[in-house]
């Protein structure tokens, strides 16, 4: 478990930002990653203040602030009805409710895990993310940028439509996934995103079936406890294929 110094309520984003400038101090999320360590903070900088725990429907675009946990993405209704179920689809196996009530998007954002079910969903979207430093940048530019001492903000997700697929293998039911897969299909191109290969998230485009089907099982896949690299590469295929047969029932 962490321990801190301090504790700082953000009374802005600009305040969180120079605080999280020196390297002793952090964001907490839901700090369920961090209380995994024994790390010792001096100031945790807490976003709770600053209406981050807002899914906003924008029009054309959803707004999804760093606070949001991985239980409301899982329930709200605008994200279930504009994207397939994806949302409930990646988090309902991730861990438990009581879990998800706490565990945020920034934090699962940020960190860029290479099993992040939220990632892989994420990248399968036209999304973008906006930092208080860096600004606004695709999360597809994001999750190859090491990481820094910015602060995600919001997440920002176009709302354009296209069906999408989400599957996983686990071990067990709660695990973290031996493969993630996320399809969608926008204006002709497929787009799938295989992650927790155990590295993070690949994403492959292409306009024909088969070729995008060979694209993704030539990706680089490893060995870890939780499965081979050639059990990951099979899974691809049979994730790759669930994922289409579901595009297939939304119109895709
Ligand atoms: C036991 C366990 C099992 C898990 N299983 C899965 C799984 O199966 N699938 C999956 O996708 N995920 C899984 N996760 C990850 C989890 O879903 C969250 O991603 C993780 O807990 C981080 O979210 P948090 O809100 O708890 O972040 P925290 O623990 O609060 O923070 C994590 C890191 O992000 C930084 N941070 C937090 N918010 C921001 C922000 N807004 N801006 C900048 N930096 C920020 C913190 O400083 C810290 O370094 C698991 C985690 C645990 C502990």
């Amino acid at each position: 478990m962490y321990t801190a110094r301090n504790y700082i309520k953000a009374e802005s984003l600009a305040q969180a930002y120079e605080l999280n400038q020196r390297r002793a101090n952090a964001i907490v999320g839901g700090g369920c990653w961090m209380r995994m360590g024994e790390r010792m903070y001096d100031t945790l900088i807490d976003l709770s203040a600053l209406e981050l725990d807002q899914i906003q429907d924008r029009g054309e675009q959803a707004a999804l602030g760093a606070m949001v946990t991985l239980r409301q993405l899982e329930t709200n209704f605008m994200l279930d009805k504009c994207f397939a179920g994806l949302f409930r689809k990646c988090t309902e196996h991730i861990v438990g409710v009581q879990f998800r009530n706490c565990a945020t998007l920034g934090g699962s954002v940020w960190s860029r895990f290479g099993f992040s079910d939220i990632v892989t969903a994420l990248l399968a979207l036209d999304c973008q993310v906006e930092l208080a430093g860096a600004g606004r940048m695709s999360l597809e530019d994001f999750v190859k940028m090491p990481r820094d001492r910015d602060v995600l903000a919001w997440v920002y997700i176009k709302k354009d439509g296209r069906p999408v697929a989400y599957e996983t293998a686990r071990n067990s039911e709660t695990d973290l996934p031996v493969l993630t897969c996320a399809l969608s299909r926008h204006e002709g191109t497929y787009r799938a995103v295989v992650g927790a290969r155990p590295g993070g998230p690949r994403v492959v485009e292409d306009r024909g079936w088969d070729r995008l089907v060979e694209k993704v099982l030539a990706l680089e896949y490893g060995d870890n406890m939780r499965g081979s690299a050639r059990y990951r590469r099979h899974l691809a295929g049979v994730l790759l294929k669930r994922c289409k047969a579901e595009l297939e029932v939304t119109g895709g």
